[in-house]
């Protein structure tokens, strides 16, 4: 009784505060949607650069052994070939959520006034918008059927400036080195004129082949944010089509507000990012990586083993050289991916030598698998393809396709990712109390409890503790979840299988084994829950199934972004997944409820 009775009284508050004339956006069965005319125009007007989105999959439709269904579910394992097809999405899709689904046409914008144009054409069309940079959305968040797409992917010019003054600001900041890329720029391209060519430094997120836009506007982080901070902090401007169709600037001086909220306040909802100046830094000389596996002949082992952990790493490992993974998993395996800056092989060395000599005091209880690898490299060759081929330093898989730039390449570590279907996918940012002496029982207790149902990712460059002061600061004027600030990682759980697709013969997603899999990432995560309740998830990598989003990706700063996102978008022309203003509409946004 009790709680239906709240149900209903909860019923009736959205509609009471955010009072709304009825919208619904057209599908192409409607009267409503533009005529051949008025396509026409738009083609006209973005100089014949909309195109009818096509569905690789339905190669498969007529058979899944066809030569044209084998080509896709080979293909559909690059991301720059998923990156470069309008119609899919690097996550294909996620069990009882959703599936990858193209657009009706696209506009594949050159620049901002291709942009107002389809936006100005979405809103008196009264059409269901959606964005693309590089369609690594997990939630879905970059595609839409019966929709409009913007597809940023060919604006991605990536410009360096040694004297950058965001426009209105010259008598509040000083000019500094900077980058501006069109918001289609993919991080390694970005990392690619920034790093391997100039020998500098800007923060970008850890995957390669993620959009810059996508990750700034989520909060964005990478594998060395221990130390530089998160990357949406080190946005310095942006241009941004509103949904009035104006081609705006934001930064500190100008539409201040609007600014704030594409750091971290999500992405697809306050408008379409053009164009992103982000700040560049001095590279360090050195960065290297630190990786073994260890695995413990017994629960009480492996009990042993994680307790040990925690407290070495509150000891020689939570400061700003370290970032990236360690894993623990049901098979009593522990898994150290770890990177670092500023320490040569050495020093590095040193580091892990208690670790490894408590190990191996202990040698009948662990067994080390994959033997320890330590060691520094030239920062400035961190992202360098050629480098890392002269040196056989097999790293990278390559775009094979024959029109492939040389940089198209993506880390070892993220293919098994590429063209995924999510069965389960949490996180749960870990506050630092938790590694207190008093504590780390506590902790080390959940990591073991949790990792019976899961495999459990501590990821600790997605969390800023331990971070210089500078780069906490500047966090705190984003718009992303304070509990980043004083948590020393982000626990990520999650599952899935490699490229499949509902209704094809022997592609079928395994969708009793995904909701198993979902079942055993909510049990592991809530026993990580019961160290860490209400503290947050970073939204770009989280449950489809949020419950209370607003609260556990921005908490105390979602007011703020609701106000900012009535401002710039009253009519709800941008709508995503969980996104702030949601909740107003139906699930497949095309309906203001
Ligand atoms: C394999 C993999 C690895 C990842 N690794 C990391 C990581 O290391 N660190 C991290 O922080 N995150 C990581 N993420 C999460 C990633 O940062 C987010 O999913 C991000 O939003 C993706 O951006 P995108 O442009 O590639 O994706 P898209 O799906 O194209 O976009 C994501 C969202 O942003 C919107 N958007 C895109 N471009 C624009 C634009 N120009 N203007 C307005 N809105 C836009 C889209 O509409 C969508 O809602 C990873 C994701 C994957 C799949």
């Amino acid at each position: 009784m009790k709680a239906s009775g709240a149900a209903s009284l909860f019923g009736l508050r959205p509609r009471r505060l955010f009072a709304s004339t009825a919208i619904r956006r057209v599908r192409p069965s409607d009267p409503g949607w533009p005529s051949k005319e008025a396509w026409k125009r738009l083609n006209d007007a973005v100089d014949g650069n909309l195109i009818p989105v096509e569905f690789p999959i339905n190669a498969c439709l007529s058979s899944s052994l066809s030569t044209d269904c084998k080509a896709f579910f080979a293909n559909v394992k690059n991301p720059y070939y998923i990156g470069d097809n309008p119609g899919i999405t690097q996550t294909l899709g996620w069990v009882d959520a959703w599936e990858t689904k193209p657009s009706v046409y696209a506009v594949a914008a050159r620049n901002a006034d291709d942009i107002a144009a389809a936006v100005n054409f979405a809103r008196e069309n009264n059409l269901r918008l959606v964005i693309k940079g590089g369609g690594h959305s997990y939630q879905g968040t970059s595609n839409a059927p019966d929709s409009l797409l913007i597809w940023t992917r060919h604006m991605h010019d990536v410009t360096i400036q040694n004297d950058f003054v965001a426009r209105g600001c010259k008598s509040t900041f000083a000019p500094q080195r900077a980058v501006t890329v069109g918001s289609g720029t993919i991080w390694l391209q970005a990392y690619d004129a920034v790093t391997t060519k100039v020998g500098a430094y800007v923060q970008g997120g850890g995957c390669t082949t993620v959009g810059v836009a996508g990750l700034i506007q989520s909060g964005g982080f990478g594998s060395f944010s221990k130390h530089y901070g998160m990357a949406a902090a080190g946005l310095l401007e942006a241009e941004v089509v509103t949904a009035d169709g104006k081609v705006r600037i934001a930064n500190a001086c100008t539409n201040s507000d609007l600014f704030w909220a594409l750091k971290g306040g999500g992405g697809g909802t306050f408008g379409v990012v053009s164009k992103l100046t982000l700040r560049v830094r001095d590279l360090p000389e050195l960065a290297g990586g630190a990786s073994f596996t260890v695995k413990a002949s017994s629960d009480d082992a492996y009990r042993r083993l994680i307790r040990h952990y925690v407290g070495f790493y509150r000891e020689a490992l939570f400061n700003d050289h370290w970032g990236e993974q360690a894993h623990f998993s049901p098979d009593n395996k522990l898994e150290i991916r770890m990177v670092y800056l500023g320490l040569d092989t050495e020093e590095s060395r040193k580091v892990w030598q208690p670790f490894l000599n408590w190990l191996a005091q202990s040698s009948t209880a662990y067994t080390i698998e994959a033997e320890p690898e330590i060691g520094s490299m030239p920062f400035r060759h961190w992202w360098d393809v050629d480098w890392s081929k002269e040196r056989h330093r097999d790293v990278f898989k390559a775009d094979s396709r024959s029109s492939a730039s040389p940089i198209n390449v993506w880390w070892n570590g993220d293919a098994g990712q590429v063209g995924w279907v999510v069965w389960g996918f949490e996180s749960l940012w870990m506050p630092a109390s938790l590694l207190q002496d008093d504590s780390q029982e506590k902790l080390a207790n959940a990591l073991f409890s949790a990792s019976r149902f899961s495999k459990v990712e501590l990821h600790f460059n997605k969390g800023l503790a331990g971070a210089p002061s500078e780069a906490i600061e500047a966090a705190k004027g984003t718009a992303i979840n304070p509990s980043v600030c004083a948590a020393f990682a982000l626990a990520i759980v999650a599952a899935g299988q490699g490229p499949a697709y509902p209704g094809i013969p022997n592609h079928e997603p395994d969708a009793e084994k995904g909701r198993k899999a979902a079942d055993a990432v909510h049990r592991c995560m809530n026993e990580l829950r019961t160290v860490a309740s209400n503290s947050g998830a970073y939204v770009s990598e989280s449950n489809f199934f949020e419950s209370g989003f607003e609260q556990s990706y921005w908490d105390t700063n979602h007011a703020r972004l609701a106000q900012i996102k009535k401002k710039y978008d009253p009519d709800g022309l941008f709508f995503v997944h969980n996104g702030v203003g949601s909740e107003q509409w139906t699930p497949d946004g095309f309906t203001r409820l």
